[in-house]
């Protein structure tokens, strides 16, 4: 399991998804987790410098563990399903954190996160008790977030299915990016979200008896979303699809525009 750690956090940087020693990345391990170690560079990271981290925040180990250990632990006490959590400071994912909004649905594929929107955890300065709790929040009913002015996040059912994730959120964000270079992306109303998540309940090569449980369908979060005008926490769709720049007062975004702290 410290391997896989390792491994993960070696291929994010490779994916071109973080750089040098920002994010970090744990696995759910008996009681508590394996958590990268704080400030070390992932291709000279051993299993020996991976921490165990327990519920109540200590630790053992050679080495300190992430800064961030307090998100990693809320989330895994949090959603039950989690089983691996990703945070990188990919390019895309960052720049689009910096405007503090989250990701409408521009794509059907927003909903592999839950549902119909990305939300924007609220900043916070990064490694604090608050910066966790806007990420436990910007995370209900999804497996995804971005932090603002930080990153993003992702948690999966093992380090192999985050690491999916990851690549295919940061895709997102530079697509979004890129759609809102030349226009305004046209939105997916509500009621053809909730037509793309019955189609990934049964989507791709299902799980079968002895196949890695890392692997597989997708999970419960996306099978039981129904759309919930106004609570997804970016700007809202309509019946036949609006503009990001039609954002409703009732998003749950709405608070959370700009602002200095
Ligand atoms: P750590 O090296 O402590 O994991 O911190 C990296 C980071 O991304 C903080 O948000
Ligand atoms: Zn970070």
């Amino acid at each position: 399991m410290r391997l896989g750690v390792i491994s993960a956090a070696r291929a994010m940087n490779a994916l071109g998804l973080n750089r040098g020693t920002a994010g970090n990345v744990s696995a759910r391990w008996r009681d508590g987790f394996l958590v990268t170690p704080t400030g070390m560079a992932y291709d000279e990271t051993l299993p020996d410098d991976i921490v165990f981290v327990r519920r109540d925040g200590s630790w053992r180990g050679a080495r300190r563990p992430s800064s961030e250990w307090r998100f990693h632990r809320d989330i895994y006490e949090a959603r039950e399903e989690a089983g691996a959590i990703l945070h990188a400071h990919s390019s895309f994912a960052t720049a689009l954190a910096c405007l503090r909004s989250g990701i409408p649905p521009f794509h059907y594929m927003i909903a592999r996160f839950g549902g119909g929107s990305i939300r924007c955890a609220d900043y916070a300065t990064f490694g604090t008790q608050e910066l966790s709790r806007n990420v436990v929040d910007a995370l209900e009913g999804r497996r995804a977030c971005l932090l603002a002015n930080h990153g993003m996040l992702v948690f999966g059912r093992g380090l192999r299915h985050a690491l999916d994730l990851a690549v295919e959120l940061e895709t997102l964000c530079e697509q979004y990016w890129r759609a809102r270079q030349i226009g305004e992306p046209v939105l997916l109303a509500d009621a053809e979200i909730g037509r793309v998540l019955e189609r990934f309940a049964d989507y791709g090569q299902q799980e079968t008896s002895g196949a890695d449980s890392d692997q597989g369908s997708p999970g419960r979060a996306e099978r039981r979303w129904r759309p919930r005008p106004g609570a997804d926490g970016v700007p809202s769709t309509g019946a036949g699809g609006t503009s990001p720049s039609g954002q409703s007062a009732e998003g749950r975004d709405e608070p959370r525009t700009p602002r200095n702290s």
